[in-house]
C-alpha cells in the first residue's frame, strides 16, 4: 500500500474515533437531560464508530500497513436541546460521507483496487447513517413535547 493511501486511511481512523467521541459526548448530554432512550441510541452509535476505526485498522494490518491512533481534538459537550444534537449528528454524517468519498478517490488514484473494494462498504454505510439521522431529525421537527418523549422511548429500543 502506498504511503499516501496509508496516511489517508490513518486520517480516517482518527475521524472515526473523533465521531465516536462526538456521539459519546451527545449521549452524556442527553442522559444528563433525562432522555435515556436518545442517550442509549447515541451510545450504540459510539460503539459503531469505534468499530469503523477497528475495521480500517484490521484491514491495514492485513495489507501489511501500519494503523495509527493520532491525537484527537476535543468534541462539543452540550447542545440546546435533543433536536440540535441530532441535527449536528446528521450534519456530521454528511461530512463523514465526503471524507469517505475523498478516500475512495485517493485509493483510485493510487490504483489500489483492494482498498477501493474495502471502502465500498463504508460508502454504503454512509447512505444508511445519513438516512437514519435525518429520519430522527424529521420526526423531532414534527413532534411536540409528548412526541419527543414517545420518540425517546422508541430510540431506547435500538439493539
Ligand atoms: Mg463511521
Amino acid at each position: 500500500m502506498t504511503e499516501r493511501l496509508q496516511k489517508a486511511l490513518n486520517e480516517q481512523i482518527t475521524a472515526e474515533l473523533w465521531s465516536a467521541n462526538l456521539y459519546l459526548s451527545m449521549s452524556f448530554y442527553l442522559k444528563r437531560e433525562g432522555y435515556d432512550g436518545f442517550a442509549h441510541w447515541m451510545e450504540k452509535q459510539y460503539h459503531e464508530e469505534v468499530n469503523h476505526a477497528i475495521a480500517i485498522a484490521h484491514y491495514m494490518i492485513n495489507r501489511n500497513a501500519i494503523p495509527k491512533i493520532e491525537k484527537l481534538d476535543v468534541v462539543p459537550q452540550s447542545w440546546g436541546n435533543p433536536q440540535e444534537a441530532f441535527e449536528d449528528a446528521y450534519k456530521h454524517e454528511r461530512h463523514v460521507s465526503q471524507l469517505i468519498d475523498l478516500l475512495v478517490k485517493v485509493a483510485s488514484e493510487e490504483k489500489d483496487n483492494a482498498t477501493q473494494d474495502f471502502l465500498w462498504r463504508f460508502v454504503r454505510e454512509q447512505v444508511e447513517e445519513e438516512a437514519s439521522t435525518l429520519n430522527i431529525v424529521e420526526k423531532m421537527r414534527k413532534a411536540g413535547e409528548a412526541g419527543i418523549l414517545f420518540l425517546d422511548a422508541q430510540l431506547g429500543k435500538r439493539a
